[in-house]
């Protein structure tokens, strides 16, 4: 495979020497994708369980996208949010047909940080309030803003101060929820499933507690869905599975099969007065035109109901080879985290070099979001390589 760089040694040199090494890195060039496959610059084939960190669900080099792209690159890709478009609209009343109930107002930028972020400020806004609470083991970004939301201190320290009143609660616990939330907060910001946490599914009392909570006093609900979200987790929307309708729901990662974009879906009670928030890039007419594609695709193919079946295929696979190693094994949809007990890095690298690509969510749990159209014969080589290298 020609990638225009002399050979592997040269691409990472000059990665090495022109990047700002912000990222741990891996020792693999990716140069090419299909569906649920990608390929190095030496021509070794994986499957992709990283699949860019939950964005391809829709497979990778999509051509339903490809083609939206190519197509909208030619007609329109500069609009900003001053003007009205076409693109734009038709995305707008797609997110709305699909969105639980009541949300069906959006706002597009072009990450999930920047959606916490225009969550915390139409939060404020609306209710006149500062707090937010969220969960510990929670994931929203690295923006100031958003890592004001996270708990974890790897995120946090050397940044502060950040932003104030933001408080934490253990996660899955609905009698601590109760009294960290009053009349000063504006928000509870929850993941349905914590991503980056480990894979941990809220249970259906939590959400619940948290949506009551939130009537009673006032405060806004947000569910953060960037990485549960556009049926990664067997439903369109990860808290489907527990009819809790939130007030805010954040996008991103998956929406538009790989081009940066994020959401914000709100219901009738917020409504930021024009000039109050805003963005350049976001809801472009190029990133809508990829957004209506991936979720016609996601329809079309019925691609929900695929990831339930197919992850629980994984489950009656994986299941009867546990290997001793493994502490806890989480699943929902194609969600799933495999909780080591020990430190799962270097099962993370002989898997790659097995050829199944994997990524941690912390220090001890192996997570695995593979693109939604992987085949049953693929997720079987993936449960092979897991056991091969964890047995
Ligand atoms: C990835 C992620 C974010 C941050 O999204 P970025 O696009 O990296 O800013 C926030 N919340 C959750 C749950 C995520 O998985």
């Amino acid at each position: 495979m020609t990638t225009g760089l002399e050979d592997n040694a040269r691409i990472h040199q000059t990665e090495q020497r022109y990047a700002l090494e912000v990222f741990p890195k891996r020792d693999i060039t990716l140069v090419k994708g299909s569906g649920a496959e990608v390929w190095d610059d030496r021509g070794h084939r994986y499957i992709d369980c990283v699949a860019g960190i939950g964005v391809a669900n829709i497979g990778h080099a999509n051509p339903a996208v490809a083609d939206a792209l190519a197509e909208q690159a030619r007609t329109l890709v500069a609009c900003p949010g001053i003007f009205y478009n076409d693109a734009r609209a038709r995305l707008l009343a797609k997110l709305a047909e699909i969105a639980p109930p009541g949300l069906s107002r959006g706002f597009f930028c072009n990450s999930g940080a920047e959606t916490i972020e225009a969550a915390i400020k139409f939060a404020r806004l609306t209710t006149g309030r500062t707090g937010v609470v969220s969960a510990m083991r929670g994931f929203h970004g690295r923006t100031l803003g958003a890592l004001s939301a996270t708990h974890k201190k790897q995120y946090r320290e050397g940044f502060g101060p950040l932003v104030p009143g933001f408080t934490f609660v253990p996660f899955n616990n609905a009698a601590r929820l109760r009294p960290a939330v009053d009349e000063d907060t504006a928000a509870v910001v929850i993941e349905p499933v914590q991503g980056e946490g480990g894979i941990r599914p809220a249970s259906a009392e939590f959400l619940r507690a948290a949506r009551d909570i939130c009537d009673e006093t006032g405060a806004l609900l947000v569910f953060d869905e960037i990485q549960t979200g556009f049926c990664r987790t067997g439903r369109m929307f990860a808290c489907e599975h527990h009819g809790v309708v939130p007030d805010i729901l954040c996008l991103a990662k998956a929406i538009a099969g790989g081009v940066p974009m994020g959401a914000v879906l709100a219901n009738d009670r917020i409504r930021p007065p024009p000039g109050k928030h805003g963005t350049t890039y976001g809801g472009n007419p190029l990133v809508c035109a990829a957004g209506l594609a991936a979720i016609r695709f996601m329809e079309e193919e019925g691609l929900a109901a695929r990831a339930e079946r197919l992850g629980e295929h994984f489950r009656a696979r994986f299941e009867p080879l546990l290997p001793r190693r493994v502490r806890a094994f989480r699943q929902i949809g194609l969600m799933i985290g495999v909780e080591l007990r020990e430190r799962c890095r270097p099962y993370i690298d002989a898997l790659a070099a097995a050829g199944v690509l994997t990524l941690p969510a912390g220090a001890t749990v192996i997570r695995l979001l593979p693109p939604l159209v992987i085949s049953e014969g693929q997720i079987d080589e993936v449960v092979e390589a897991l056991a091969g290298v964890l047995g």
